[in-house]
This record gives structure tokens, sequence and C-alpha cells, in this order.
């Protein structure tokens, strides 16, 4: 059965109910319809008992499927079943991938977030508001260049694009502006996907309504002529672009199949930017449960790296276990086995691509955190395969559990639940991966040595200068958000497993000082997708009867 047969299946509980489970009053939520609420914050006198942080993560994806998603509900089904007070911290899923390729943000078979078909489309209208903002930002910048340019604004400096969340190519360069006079200033411009704005960050990232405007007027929206930074305070506007933000920064309420309550706000990806669901999503879970399981996309690489190096400490709270999803198929990929031979057994191919996952589990280790590894079984995956696996992780001194949450819900995970909470319960040390004062060549340097596995960083003709002009600015110690293939531990996608020997080469930086930190963009990486030959949205259907089809 498909995903979304499955999710159509579930009788939900009305959303007060979920509420009331979690722990919240009446009047600390607005409901969006019978089954999604947002959250009204801050919250007051919640005191659960443990407060634990999961973070679940991944090897390098390939186009085989992790399933991140899918072990994330699983897991926090499963410490339900086991009595654990237990809720779900996720992103929001962006219509690009839903249009383009990727599938779902809501887990898949048995393990699943609902209603699927709200949150993967429209859900509570985080992301219009959030491309409304944007654009009514960069409207109002072309605006106050248009009416005599106060500021002195160099029109070919400007540093913020309008969105879209769609992946469209065509929108990636534009010109602005043409039509004579009245019709404004003519420039380049250009469109990222919304989940890659500043502004979607700073949603991400902010504490509460103070820090959000704090960040907004921060924000460096382009340069004068005599190349001085212009931000969003300068305009005059914070104040109105906070205001079409009022709702979006409240975090959405919804449940799991096996009713779990989850919180899903916030959707950065993480190859473009930072890729974790917001503080506030992440704060509440923490303020109403004993267990909280959260999510950061893509690979290790990318997403845990981020959360830890970026999101924690504003969260103020670092995980107290990570679990790696691995699968028997993505690793025989990172083994150099085709997608079209998946399905045959090959052992020797998952030891060859073992050497991704122990890259990853010994990145997270290195941050002091107790790692387990989840296998997410697939139904063509083979007892050895699957055991081969748990060898060469016991072999490490990691324990790695299979996982059938696909298949089973929470049932497929008592194992790994068992163990995340014995893991819970150890004390540890988190060791930073960067100081706050290194500067922003040694928080890449590190990032790209450690973590990456390279031998180190080289930056293009504009990526120099621009450091010549943050040191100036006193921009040079903010932390780094890189901008990656998902695909690799290096910049180049087609180098799976664990490459060595490669220089990481970043081509220039797009600084966010509102989100509070700089992108590197490496490698050939876009902030606006394109859509594949072949897009998902040619399966998509509604039915007369009005029923969703082939959101996978
Ligand atoms: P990620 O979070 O890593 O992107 P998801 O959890 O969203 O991955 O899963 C992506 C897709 O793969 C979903 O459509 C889901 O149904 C499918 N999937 C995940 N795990 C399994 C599994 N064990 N067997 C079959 N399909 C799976």
């Amino acid at each position: 059965m498909k995903d979304i047969e499955i999710a159509q299946k579930c009788t939900m509980e009305p959303i007060g109910e979920v509420a009331k489970r979690a722990g919240l009053t009446e009047d600390e939520i607005d409901q969006y319809g019978k089954y999604k609420a947002k959250i009204s914050l801050p919250l007051k006198d919640h005191e659960p008992t443990k407060r634990k942080l999961v973070l679940v993560t991944a090897i390098n994806p390939t186009p085989a499927g992790e399933g991140k998603s899918t072990v994330t509900v699983g897991l926090a089904d499963a410490m339900q079943l086991r009595n654990k007070k237990t809720m779900i911290a996720l992103r929001e899923p962006s219509l690009g991938p839903v249009m383009g390729m990727k599938g779902g943000a809501t887990g898949g078979g048995y393990s699943q977030v609902v209603p699927m078909e709200d949150i993967n489309l429209h859900f509570t209208g985080d992301m219009h508001a959030l491309t409304a903002a944007n654009n009514t930002l960069a409207a109002l910048i072309d605006n106050h260049i248009h009416q005599g340019n106060q500021l002195g604004i160099d029109q070919r400096r400007v540093i913020w694009k309008r969105v879209v969340d769609i992946n469209d190519r065509a929108l990636r360069h534009v010109v602005v502006g043409l039509g004579g006079p009245t019709s404004g200033v003519p420039r380049e411009d250009g469109f990222d996907i919304t989940v890659a704005s500043e502004l979607m960050a700073i949603i991400c990232l902010a504490k509460d309504i103070a820090d959000l405007k704090n960040r907004i007027g921060r924000i460096v929206i382009g340069y004068t002529f005599d190349r001085q930074p212009v931000t969003v305070d300068q305009l005059g506007v914070t104040g109105a672009i906070a205001v079409l933000l009022k709702d979006a920064i409240k975090p959405n309420l919804v449940q799991t199949l096996a009713h779990t309550p989850a919180v899903i706000h916030g959707g950065p990806f993480a190859n473009i930017a930072h890729g974790c669901n917001s503080v506030f999503a992440t704060k509440t879970c923490l303020d109403l449960a004993d267990y909280t399981i959260t999510e950061a996309g893509f690979g290790a690489d990318l997403g845990a790296e981020k959360f830890l190096d970026i999101k924690a400490p504003v969260l103020g709270k670092t995980p107290d276990a990570v679990v790696i999803v691995a699968t028997v198929r993505a690793l025989k990929m990172n083994g150099g086995v085709s997608k079209k031979e998946l399905d045959a057994e090959n052992v020797a191919a998952v030891e060859q691509g073992y050497a991704n996952l122990r890259k990853h589990v010994q990145n997270m280790q290195r941050y002091g955190l107790p790692v387990l590894v989840a296998l997410n079984r697939f139904v063509q995956d083979t007892d050895a395969e699957l055991q081969k696996i748990q060898e060469l992780c016991e072999q490490d001194g990691t324990k790695a559990f299979v996982c059938d949450v696909w298949a089973k819900g929470g049932n497929g995970a008592l194992e790994l639940a068992d163990a995340v909470v014995e893991a819970c319960d150890k004390k540890t040390e988190f060791k930073p991966l960067y100081g706050s004062d290194d500067e922003v060549e040694v928080k890449i340097e590190k990032i790209v040595r450690e973590i990456y596995g390279g031998d180190g960083v080289e930056f293009g003709p504009k990526a120099k200068k621009q450091l010549v002009q943050f040191h100036k600015l006193g921009w040079d110690k903010l932390p780094v958000c890189m901008a990656k293939t998902q695909f690799s531990l290096s910049d180049d996608a087609s180098l799976l497993g664990a490459p060595t020997g490669f220089t990481i080469h970043v081509r220039e930086f797009v600084p966010k000082l509102g989100a509070g930190f700089l992108v590197a963009l490496t490698g050939n990486v876009l902030t606006m997708p394109g859509l594949p030959k072949v897009p998902a949205a040619m399966g998509i259907n509604l039915t007369d009867e009005g029923v969703i089809e082939g959101l996978y």
C-alpha cells in the first residue's frame, strides 16, 4: 500500500485531544481545523521530569532512499509504546521536493505524521507567509531605489533575492524594473527557493518575538555605492516584515498514525541552508515531553553538523543521544552498486559501503555524543546483509539495530527505543567542533578536515575578496553554514563512500546577519533547484470525489 493510502485509512484523534495528552491547555493552542493546531508561545509552567533530546541523522543520501523521517516517527511511536512521554520535532515540507523528486517529509509506511496531504501541501500557510514576507521586503527595496534611493543602495549590489517555494530553474537569474521610468530601476535579480530564504533561517533560530525583530532588523539586503552594508532597520520596515510572520513563527501540532504528538515547524534544506526544524518547535517538545525526537536534514555531515554547531547554541541544549539511519540499499550504492542492481543480495558491496556509515558515526562521536545506528529495513534486504552491518558496527564498538518501522510502526523499533533510553541516561560531555571565537577560515577548515575528511579548503577569487571585507566589517567570527552537495562527504557528488585526499572549494559567501551565519557556497550547489525530467507532479491527481492521489 502507498504511504498516502495508509495515511488516508488512519482515524486521527481530534487535535484538542492530542494537545491535551501533550500537556497543553486549551488556551495554549489555536486550532486550524480538526487535526492541526498552532501552539501559542511562550509556554509557561511545564516541567517535564527528563527533558532528553535525541537527534536522528543519517549517512549520505542516495537515490535508494534512507528514511530518516520514517525512523524518527517510528522511534517516537516505539518510545510511546514503552510508556515514555515522547514528542517529535520535524521540519515542514517544501513544495519543491513534493512536486519534484524527493518525496514527502512526513515519514512512510506505518510510521507517518498525519494529515500527510495537508502537511505536504499548504499545511498552516507558513511557507506562503514566509514567501510573502520575503517578497514584500524585495518590493520595499526596489521601491526605495525607485523613490530617490535616499540610502544610496547600489542596485548592482542588492543581495536580497525574491523567493518561490517551487523548483523553478527559469527564475534563477532575472531582470526586474523593465518597462520605463514608472516601473522601477532595472537591475539583475534572481529567485531562491523559499526554504533557502534568510527569513526561514530566522524563524527557525529566533527565541522570541523580540529576537525575531532584532534578527530581521539586522538582515543585510545589499551595499551602498561606497560598499557599506544596508540593513532592514535602515529601510525602516522591520515591524512590517515581523507582522507578516506573526503566525508563521508559531509551531504546528499534529500527530503520528499512533497519535504521538508531533510538532512540525520550519523547513530549511540542509544542503543550501541550516537544515533543522525551529528552535521554537524543539523547545516546545522539550518543555512538554520527557523525550524529544528530532531530525536534521540529509547526512550527518550537513544537517547534524549544523544542528550541533548552529542550532544547539541557540537552543541551549545539545542532544543526549544521536541515532544514525542507514539502509542496506544505500550502503550498497556507496559500495559501488547501481540503482538497477540494488535488489540482488551483495554482502561485499555492503561491506565496501560501510565506510560511509563508519565516518558519520565517528563524526558524531567526535562531539562526545552516544551514537546508535538504526538500520531501516526494506523488504528486499537479506539477513546476511543486515547481519554484516551489525557485525561491522560491533567491531567498531557501535550498536546497530534493525528497525522495521515502515512495515510495523513503533513495534518495529522497540529494541532501538530501549537502547535510546539507556543512552540518554549516560552522562555526556559535549565537545564543540569549533570555538565561537575562531575566525571563519578556521571554522571552515575544521568542518572540512574533521567532518568531511578532506585535506583542506580553497577559496575562489570572489570568496577571498569577501573574506577581506568580512574581517573589516567584524563578521569574521560568525558561525558558518556550508552549502554543499548532500550526496558526498566532499563537494563532488560523485565521490561516494568515505573519500579522502580532496579539497573543498568555497566559491562565494552569502552573509546572513539576521540568521547569524555566513553561508559558504561550495562546488556547484544552487539555492534554486531545478525539476527533474519526470517530476513527481506528473503522478499527482485530485479525484472527482476530492481525494488526493500520488503524493507517494
Ligand atoms: P528521509 O527523511 O531520509 O528523506 P523518508 O523517511 O522521508 O526519508 O522516506 C522517504 C521515502 O522512502 C518515503 O516515501 C518512505 O515511504 C520510503 N521508505 C522509508 N523507509 C522505507 C522502508 N523501510 N521500506 C520502504 N520504503 C521506505
